[in-house]
């Protein structure tokens, strides 16, 4: 269908569910990862994989020698060599090195949205121990304070919860340079997809809740159960941030809703993203879908949802059990409307994503009846 050749950087499950929807479009698809058995490459044998860490810049390189389009299904990678491709060959970097190197740093991140209008909670850069204390004096108690870089599933987050708490926080953060966000007293958490063409043209998906635990991700309600008003001017929020970036591919965009319906956007994943999950079932296009099609200029499918309503839940690690893993997917294989979709991970640790179930039905209430059962599975001792 597209004689271009796709490379990703990265080959966990987001670039398994890339390849499950580019194989469908017979598109040829390239990883770059350390294992070579890593849940992307396990599903694609028709290419030579590379072998390798998705920000070593010599590998990053080979990657572009062999493919015509280069990806990321993470943002934690080394923008500058992006940069470097971009200029000197002929290789299109998908969304942009501009676009990824923006949003891999929070802060920086968060001055780009702020010069555009977005709304995100307040923050200040706290480059030392003194500087956090002054967020504390101006934010007051709790307050976040945030690795700039490489963070993921709340790992370089800490909240200070008192004056005392601060040498502690900057402690534990060490490893990255730091900011503090003020703390936003959020009644729910929203998410919305949103793809772009390199032209610009953007379409969002369906807004959606997501319920953290521990500050993972552990449900995705679609559509999310909020008032009218508030879904639309999310959506709105989260298609205007994405203009603003530069670059063709799907984008993830959290946001809070506050007790009043303001709504506060909490960060931009420059990729397919957990919250996304769910429109593999429950959408017309996939998340996975559209992005090859952005990055490859084709026309973008339609973001509406084709079922009324859908319910995706994590399916995360417990110290190195794989069995308690299969518990729920055992049960899932009894629920009427659910799809279990295992990433292959060979090494099963606490907190790791290691699949998800997405559940579709008629109406909220069903999926809910329908989900009681596999969280009982994954639960035991809370349902
Ligand atoms: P992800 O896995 O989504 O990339 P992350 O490590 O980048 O996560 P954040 O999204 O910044 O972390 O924060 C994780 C969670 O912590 C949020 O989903 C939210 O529940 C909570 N949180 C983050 N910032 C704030 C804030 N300013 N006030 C209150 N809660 C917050
Ligand atoms: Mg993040
Ligand atoms: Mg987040």
């Amino acid at each position: 269908m597209n004689n271009q050749k796709v490379g990703i950087l990265g080959g966990g499950q987001l670039g398994r569910m890339m390849i499950e929807a580019a194989s469908r479009l017979n598109l040829s698809v390239t990883i770059l990862d350390s294992p070579t058995d890593s849940p992307a490459k396990q599903i694609e044998s028709t290419q030579q994989h590379i072998q390798g860490a998705f920000n070593d810049p010599a590998k990053i390189r080979e990657l572009a020698s062999q493919v015509d389009v280069l990806t990321v299904e993470i943002e934690h990678v080394d923008a500058d060599v992006l940069a470097e491709l971009e200029t000197s060959s002929k290789i299109r970097v998908c969304p942009s090195a501009f676009t990824v190197k923006t949003i891999q740093d929070k802060y920086n991140q968060k001055q780009y949205l702020e010069s555009f209008g977005i709304p995100v909670s307040a923050y200040v850069d706290t480059p030392d121990v003194e500087s956090v204390k002054r967020a504390g004096e101006q934010f007051g108690y709790p307050f976040m304070l945030k690795s700039k870089t490489m963070a993921y599933d709340g790992k370089g987050n800490y909240v200070v919860d008192s004056p005392q708490k601060v040498e502690a926080a900057v402690a534990a953060l060490s490893k990255t340079p730091l900011y503090a966000e003020k703390w936003a007293p959020f009644v729910k958490e929203l998410a919305v997809m949103v793809v772009r063409r390199a032209n610009g043209e953007v379409r969002s998906y369906p807004v959606v809740e997501t319920i953290h635990k521990n500050s993972i991700c552990h449900l995705v309600i679609a559509p999310a159960q909020i008032d009218g008003a508030v879904a639309k001017k999310a959506q709105s929020i989260a298609e205007n941030a994405i203009k603003a970036f530069t670059g063709a591919g799907i984008f993830g965009v959290e946001m809070f809703v506050m007790e009043n319906g303001e709504i506060l956007l909490n960060e931009i994943a420059p990729r397919p993203h957990n919250s996304g999950h769910y429109t593999i079932e429950a959408c017309d296009t996939s998340q996975y879908e559209n992005h090859m099609r952005a990055i490859l200029d084709m026309s973008l499918g339609s973001t509406a949802m084709k079922v009324p309503a859908s319910i995706m839940v994590n399916i995360l690690g417990s110290d190195s059990d794989m069995q308690a893993c299969y518990k729920p997917c055992q049960e899932a294989l009894t629920v009427e409307g659910a799809t279990i979709h295992l990433y292959g991970k060979k090494e099963c640790r606490a907190g790791r994503k290691m699949g998800h179930i997405t559940l579709v039905g008629e109406s909220m209430m069903q999926v809910q009846r329908n989900l009681a059962p596999i969280l009982q599975a994954i639960e035991p001792d809370i349902q």
